[in-house]
């Protein structure tokens, strides 16, 4: 599995609001599903209908896999099949089906009432003795936040991509993404009378329009007029028996000509960052192998190779679409890097600075769910520090601390990965993920820019990295303090100078002589968003900046998934922000900042 750690859940710690986690939220969040449980079965009380019979995972079996053959369809190890549902609930359905699947498996669902974390808990629990991939489903669960959510389980066999939002919007993104047709239909969005609006025949119009040849529909319902619908939208329709349990389900095949699509057999990475190393492995556990380039130095030789990285958001007060990419970055990075060699699980804490004064902090708190950041008191933050701290903070419960190298190793140590010193040409697609040697690209307005990080002695260091003035990371011996932002590079003296500066601001004591001190150059864009997305037949994982640690890692998702003709974990809407076009259109105002020359 993916996670081999639980989830975090914040722990309780007092909030400046004094109650843990029931911080306001905002907009940007998601209300919960309304839930009230009958016995063990949960029941929407907005819907006024139950999630799944008693009997949940063996109807599924019966209902939504049987009929449609999804066992014999899904044996084959070298095979990817899709399968779409409306309707995500408790999961239980993604568990049974992951379940029965030997193949590599997509399942996309849609899900406009999320279930609340404890709901989902409650919900699952009959099911998890029996079925292995419940727990990992409840650790890997994504916070309530509207768009895309792409989790991967079964070492990458399984990958979900779930919608939180309407089925309509979900629907309409995937149309504009996906590539591969989808193999298999699940109806299951409540009955039809109660819920109307997600059987509508547009909407079974627009899953047409998605299907493989010979998709399959599956629905517990035999309602004449989502059976008229199917049919009308190009589906044979036929009655499944389900005596003794009740009388019909209803099962369909697409008897039109269906989306079909073919991956390139194998893909040139060039550049072995971190970046680079989690675009090979991306596409490797998607069945593509990886040619990963470097110029002769190996694995993450450059800023990648940096020994103490912080893995957190970089939160907003305002609900922007940016605010929005950032936080699905941070959590789809948590979630691929957490339990990996190179990441460790200790939370972060963000603490206010003079341009992220404490009404700040309590903003960006209130724009996330508490899973991903809390607002806790000066109290809070000194015991989860274990130094004194002054002022209110930001945690970050599921937040990781990187060792660049050993990750970027981590992610590029697979069977489908291989490694080479300067020969990308063989390859049929390139995805250049770096950030250097970028002639050629000069409409591309990225820049290099140098800093430093130097390990200082500490008698009592932090429990956790602490982050705000820069970062300071506890470290086997001492910590890690920086890092420099050099727009030349400075003499390193007097980049040491600097981090022992911030040291002291924060541990509160001057530091003793550094014991090591690591240099790199990041390559950082004029809007400070990286560089991901195709143009012309170069794609491009770069210009991360000092957030790579959680934007390449989400880039590397969204370049393979592409590149595999499947969703990507974001919606168009948030992909256009990064891609490498927009400083095109900017061109056409303004001259590139850099003067194109990427000094
Ligand atoms: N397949 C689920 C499982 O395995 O637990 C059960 C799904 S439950 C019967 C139907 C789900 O559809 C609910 O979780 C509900 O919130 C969701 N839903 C209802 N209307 C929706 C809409 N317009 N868009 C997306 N999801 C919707």
């Amino acid at each position: 599995m993916a996670d081999r750690t639980p989830a975090q859940t914040p722990p309780e710690v007092t909030t400046e609001q004094g109650t843990m986690p029931d911080t306001p939220k905002t907009t940007a969040t998601m209300t919960p599903a309304r839930v009230r449980f009958d016995g063990p079965r949960p029941v929407s009380q907005d819907f006024d209908d139950i999630y799944a019979d008693a009997d949940g995972a063996a109807e599924a079996a019966r209902v939504f896999l049987e009929p449609a053959a999804i066992a014999e369809r899904t044996r084959h190890p070298g095979t990817t099949f899709t399968v779409g549902e409306f309707g995500f609930g408790t999961g239980l359905n993604f568990v049974v089906t992951a379940e029965a699947t030997r193949c590599r498996l997509h399942f996309i669902s849609f899900e406009r009432h999320p279930l609340a974390y404890a709901d989902l808990h409650r919900a699952l629990r009959p099911w998890q003795a029996d079925h292995t991939l419940v727990r990992p489903l409840l650790d890997a669960y994504p916070p309530l936040i509207p768009g895309w959510h792409r989790r991967l389980f079964d070492a990458g066999r399984v990958q979900l991509s779930v919608f939180f939002g309407d089925i309509e919007e979900g629907l309409a993104d995937l149309a504009r993404q996906q590539r591969r047709g989808v193999d298999a239909w699940f109806l299951d969005g409540f009955a039809p009378r109660k819920n109307p609006a997600m059987w509508r025949g547009e909407l079974l119009c627009a899953m047409a329009g998605l299907s493989a040849p010979r998709a399959s529909v599956t629905t517990f319902t035999a309602a004449g007029q989502v059976r008229r619908d199917l049919a009308a939208a190009g589906f044979e329709v036929r009655r499944v028996d389900q005596r003794p349990r009740k009388r019909h389900s209803t099962a369909a095949v697409f008897t039109g000509k269906g989306r079909t699509f073919t991956p390139p057999a194998q893909v040139a990475v060039v550049g072995a960052g971190l970046a680079g190393a989690a675009t090979a492995r991306a596409l490797a556990d998607k069945g593509i192998a990886a040619n990963l380039v470097h110029r002769g130095e190996g694995i993450a030789c450059g800023a990648s190779g940096i020994p103490a990285a912080v893995l957190r958001a970089r939160l907003s007060p305002v609900p922007t679409a940016e605010a929005r990419l950032r936080t699905h970055a941070f959590a789809f990075a948590v979630h691929r890097c957490r339990g990996r060699d190179g990441a460790a699980a200790n939370g972060v804490l963000q603490l206010g600075t003079a341009w992220n004064d404490a009404q700040r902090l309590r903003e960006m708190a209130q724009a996330v769910p508490g899973e991903v950041a809390v607002l806790v008191s000066a109290a809070s933050a000194t015991d989860l520090a274990g130094i004194p701290v002054t002022t209110p903070g930001l945690f970050f419960p599921s937040g990781l601390t990187i060792a660049g190298a050993v990750l970027a190793t981590d992610l590029a140590t697979h069977p489908s990965i291989h490694l080479s010193a300067l020969a990308a040409e063989r390859s049929e697609a390139a995805v250049r993920a770096t950030g250097a040697d970028l002639d050629g690209f000069e409409t591309l307005e990225v820049t290099r820019l140098a800093g430093q990080l130097d390990r200082f002695p500490c008698a009592v260091p932090p429990r956790l990295p602490i982050v705000g003035d820069g970062t300071i990371v506890p470290a086997r011996d001492g910590v890690w303090a920086g890092a420099t932002y050099e727009y030349r590079p400075w003499d390193p003296e007097r980049a040491t100078q600097a981090n022992a500066a911030r040291f002291e601001r924060v541990i509160g004591e001057t530091p003793g002589a550094a014991l090591a001190r690591f240099r790199g150059v990041r390559a950082i864009t004029s809007d400070h968003l990286p560089v991901v997305g195709c143009e012309g037949s170069v794609w491009f994982n770069l210009g991360h900046g000092s957030h790579g640690t959680s934007t390449a890692i989400f880039a590397a998702e969204i370049i393979a998934s592409a590149l595999n003709g499947e969703v990507a974990p974001a919606s168009v809407e948030l992909l256009a922000l990064l891609h490498p076009g927009r400083f095109r259109e900017r061109q056409k105002r303004r001259p590139n900042p850099f003067g194109g020359g990427h000094s």
